[in-house]
């Protein structure tokens, strides 16, 4: 222990207590609200859904709740607890390489973590999705889904950790550079990649089939000057009823993507007002600047690695009995999270500003009485919550709460 384990331990306090608290502030609030409708909502949404949506949320913030609590303690038992020497010690006699024992002792970590937290998981699933029912995957298809994670987490991870623990054992000072700019391209390449063959290992995609939706939509693309014809409908309903659409890859291999659920709910004018916001994220270079910021993150982050690595209080600070590059990379990585949420409301604030930009740009492409139409059904139809606390949405909400955001909207169809 040194004063830089009392930081560290200073910092994962403050980190857990502030999201404590604020999950306590968000439970209490939806309670509060949970006897009445907001007046905006009367009529569009029912008592019933309304006080479903709480019960669901206060459940949701009853489990991030345990699963802080958990990953807290996981982190104190790998690092002070002296954890990740006893793994580094038992994965040496049996690993003679010492970049091959790297890579086995980080793996080993995050499987490990992924199986302590893995009841939460089941929990979530099989407790409180299915008693909202919304869960809709088998035991046997949670098993599948976990052994093809592990399976990809093999196949990808053990590849890019050889890589990077090469890197930092031989490209000299500023192996960071290198470490980085090969992050960053292996990013890249990855979100080039999962649209056409990680995503589809877990679901099935199928090209929108719907004529009359298809031209629609054609013609919303001439209107916006967007090129692409890679619309896909997904089998989100084998796994769960809830609906979404979302924007995916880079290059020639970008896709919109609507769950099977959300085009049953929706009508063709609502869909198009959806796909319309989701093109605004595109027109407005929400997603290009998105990857910019977060590449340079990231190189931020190894020029950090790459003092820390040689701070022998880093590592002693943190329990390591072991001065090497793969403890230097797997402790950053397990205590990067607690410094990050305080940074996590910058986040929040920009990608809630883009949520505006977007429904600006698909109220001048569609009608906003459409998007405000498709909101209201997708937040009955996902029990998401109409009085989110304030604080903990401005914290925790990439999303405008729903009220704020169809206000805004409102303002657009006036002009
Ligand atoms: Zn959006």
């Amino acid at each position: 222990m040194n004063e830089f384990s009392y930081l560290f331990l200073f910092f994962l306090a403050c980190s857990v207590s502030l999201k404590l608290w604020l999950n306590k502030r968000q439970t209490n609030h939806i309670l509060r609200h949970r006897g009445q409708v907001p007046s905006d909502f009367e009529g569009k949404i029912e008592l019933s859904a309304h006080q479903k949506a709480a019960d669901y949320t206060v459940a949701k913030t009853y489990i991030a709740t345990l699963s802080t609590l958990l990953s807290s303690a996981i982190l104190i038992i790998l690092t002070l607890g002296g954890g990740i020497n006893i793994l580094l010690s038992l994965v040496q006699t049996y690993v003679a390489s010492e970049l091959w024992a790297g890579v086995t002792l980080m793996l080993s970590v995050f499987i490990i973590s992924h199986f302590i937290e893995l009841p939460i998981e089941i929990y979530q699933t099989f407790k409180i999705e299915q008693k909202f029912g919304f869960n809709r995957t088998t035991t046997g298809q949670f098993i599948k889904d976990q052994l093809l994670q592990l399976a990809l987490m093999l196949i990808i991870g053990s590849p890019l950790i050889y890589a990077l623990l090469w890197v930092m054992g031989e490209m000299g000072n500023y192996w960071w550079l290198y470490a980085g700019v090969f992050t960053v391209s292996f990013t890249f390449f990855m979100t080039w990649l999962v649209p056409t063959i990680i995503a589809p290992l877990f679901n099935k995609f199928t090209p929108l089939e719907d004529e009359h939706l298809k031209s629609k939509i054609q013609h919303l693309f001439e209107r916006c000057g967007f090129n692409s014809k890679g619309i896909y409908v997904m089998d989100g309903s084998r796994r769960s009823g809830h609906g979404n659409a979302y924007f995916t890859g880079i290059g020639n291999n970008k896709r919109i993507v609507f769950y099977d659920t959300l085009i049953e709910s929706l009508n063709a004018d609502e869909v198009e007002a959806v796909l319309a916001h989701e093109l605004g994220h595109f027109k407005c270079k929400h997603v290009s600047r998105q990857m910019v910021v977060s590449s340079l993150m990231t190189l931020v982050a190894f020029a950090i690695l790459g003092w820390l690595k040689q701070q022998n209080w880093f590592f002693d600070g943190l329990g390591a009995a072991q001065i090497n590059n793969a403890s230097a990379l797997l402790l950053f990585l397990l205590i990067t999270p607690i410094f990050s949420t305080f940074i996590h409301p910058i986040s929040s604030y920009y990608q809630r500003k883009f949520e505006f930009e977007a429904d600006a740009f698909a109220s001048t492409m569609s009608k906003p009485e459409f998007l405000i139409q498709a909101l209201v059904k997708l937040y009955r139809e996902n029990a998401s919550t109409l009085t989110p606390d304030p604080l903990y949405s401005s914290f925790h909400h990439s999303h405008p709460p729903a009220g704020v955001r169809i206000d805004h909207l409102k303002g657009l169809e006036k002009c």
